[in-house]
């Protein structure tokens, strides 16, 4: 099945030095690859076919290179697109719709017909997209994207500097990201329609785009407002002044225990100075380096960067332990230190392994998700109701297990809260991580999904203690006492012989419903449930509808259970223990 545009648009005539820019086809098309199966419920159960051809006439080859635009759409594994049989590339394999131009060498084009095609590259798993208005512009591609050249300053709402780590996104009437004129520099992480900056002022080069109106906006992860300014075709100011404000003031640190970079983990896109920045831009207090079987210490790249380790920002040293029989966050190990061997083919094996590491904490990734043919909460393998290992073999050497991994996301958004309560229900220490698994400076977000753990403010009024303190968090964690949040934030305290639930978010995301849990039950005390006596646990669940906004979109599972997903924000609280009065 092909799907032929054949010759609407006759009129294309590309001639040099003619600057403007040419639709090739204005329509979207919906192409499936690689099989039968519907993807999303969202896409329409017929594709148009799995590949997409558009022939079009030209008058001219092209002397100079040449831009070619597309836009696309839910592109998750790879695609090839080409013009007369030459290679131009790949989709960008991320969900995100975005605006997209490659360069065209010279004499690619030819007079006469010319065809573009996009296939599925074989072997590549199943994939449903959106991709089509292509247009050529003669010039370029730094010409077309670096059109306009904004100084951006953003700084936060009430102080005097603007020198606030941030992102910067570009978007445009239809929410899709426009690629601009930038590359990562030494202060900047940058991908398509995304420039993250470690000191709050860049230079972004953006695109006309004939008649389309742009957004700026700027933002700095969960604890701070937006700002966005909109940009018409015939606006080309010098500056952009952007003011974030913080509008989520919790005393203590947001923490990203599972991170990764290109680097060293080899797969995804982001290096490790970009790395800092993205860190940085998100405005996360801890980062912690897991690389894949490496005790990576990132403090060098910071110190480099001008980061310092303190009140605002440090990096901790971990290891994503990556073994037959799961995957598991070790933080505090030592970088000098050879990291654990996998010891056997069983679960005792890679207990042995995290206690041989020396680290502090002991996290149990993605137990959902199968790796390498083993997935930890495999029905054979994990008693999910009853949370125990089938084999009799112990939790009790974790601290804390991946509820939220906003990287990996289930197409159930709750199975792995309701795994972690049925565990905390049979007496395991285990607390309720949210991180963020990221390899990438936009495909995932840094920092999306974070732990808090929450710190006295001291004699000075600070948020934060000078230091970051691992041990603490250990017990803290093990103990219920930190907090997950993937867009929410929520605090539970026990007040006047009653719950009391505070709910944190920026403006910009919803907050829908809480739902209390008394040991490990969903509970509400106005139907009668019954009591909450002392000697109960209690703990907080709130939820809200999932992010879509272009700055901050929550992922698509990419292992799905099924068609049908319906992002959700969700924060777990800290657990309370009711005491007698
Ligand atoms: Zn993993
Ligand atoms: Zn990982």
């Amino acid at each position: 099945m092909r799907f032929q545009s054949g010759f609407l648009f006759l009129c294309l005539l590309v001639s040099s030095g003619l600057a403007a820019e040419r639709v090739i086809d204005a329509e979207m098309h919906h192409l499936r690859g690689g099989g039968d199966t519907r993807e999303w419920l969202e896409m329409p159960a017929e594709p148009e076919g799995d590949s997409l051809t558009v022939s079009f006439e030209a008058d001219e080859p092209n002397a100079g290179t040449a831009t070619l635009w597309l836009r696309q759409r839910n592109v998750q594994w790879r695609w090839i697109l080409a013009l007369n049989e030459k290679q131009l590339g790949t989709l960008r394999e991320d969900e995100q719709g975005a605006r997209l131009a490659w360069p065209i060498p010279p004499n690619t084009l030819k007079s006469g017909v010319n065809t573009i095609t996009i296939t599925h590259k074989s072997g590549q798993r199943p994939d449903d997209i959106w991709v089509g208005d292509l247009r050529i512009d003669s010039r370029l591609p730094y010409q077309v994207l670096g059109e306009r050249e904004v100084a951006i300053v953003v700084k936060e709402a009430g102080k005097p500097e603007a020198d606030l780590p941030c992102r910067i996104t570009v978007s445009d009437a239809q929410g899709d990201l426009v690629m601009t004129g930038n590359g990562t520099t030494k202060t900047t992480a940058v991908r398509p329609g995304v420039v993250y900056t470690l000191d709050g002022r860049v230079v972004v080069g953006l695109p006309s785009l004939g008649t389309n109106e742009l957004t700026v906006t700027a933002s700095r992860g969960f604890e701070y407002g937006i700002d966005q300014k909109k940009l018409g075709p015939g606006d080309w100011p010098d500056t952009l002044a952007f003011e974030l404000e913080r509008q989520v003031r919790f005393p203590g640190r947001a923490i990203d225990p599972h991170i990764h970079t290109v680097t060293h983990s080899r797969h995804g896109s982001c290096r490790l100075h970009e790395r800092i920045i993205t860190m940085r831009g998100e405005g996360l207090h801890v980062g912690a380096s897991t690389e894949h079987n490496l005790n990576i210490d990132w403090a060098d790249m910071a110190a480099q960067l001008g980061v310092k380790q303190g009140r605002e920002f440090s990096t901790v040293v971990g290891n994503e332990y990556t073994t037959r029989t799961g995957h598991f966050n070790l933080l505090g190990v030592d970088p000098e230190a050879k990291p654990p061997g996998y010891i056997g083919n069983s679960w005792a094996g890679v207990i042995a392994g995290c206690k041989s590491s020396g680290a502090a904490v002991v996290i149990l990734n993605h137990a959902r998700d199968v790796q390498t043919g083993y997935r930890p909460f495999d029905p054979k393998n994990h008693d999910a109701e009853r949370g125990q290992r089938l084999d009799g073999g112990s939790y009790d050497f974790l601290h804390g297990m991946e509820v939220v991994n906003s990287g990996a996301t289930q197409t159930d958004p709750f199975e792995l809260t309701r795994d972690w309560l049925a565990m905390r229900k049979v007496g395991w220490n285990i607390g309720a991580i949210g991180s963020s698994d990221s390899h990438d400076v936009s495909r995932y977000i840094v920092g999306q999904a974070r732990t808090y753990m929450k710190d006295a403010p001291d004699a000075d009024r600070n948020e934060r203690s000078p230091a970051f303190d691992l041990d603490r968090f250990a017990t803290e964690l093990a103990s219920g006492q930190t907090h997950l949040s993937y867009g929410l934030l929520v605090e539970l305290e026990w007040r006047d012989g009653k719950p009391k639930v505070t709910v944190h978010r920026p403006d910009w995301i919803e907050h829908e419903k809480t739902t209390l849990y008394r040991n490990g039950e969903a509970f509400d005390p106005k139907e009668n449930d019954g009591e909450i006596k002392p000697g109960d646990w209690l703990v907080a669940v709130a939820e809200g509808p999932g992010v879509t906004a272009p700055h901050w979109p929550f992922a698509r599972p990419y292992k799905p259970d099924g068609p049908s997903f319906k992002p959700r924000a969700i924060g777990i609280s800290n657990i309370v223990r009711v005491r007698a009065e």
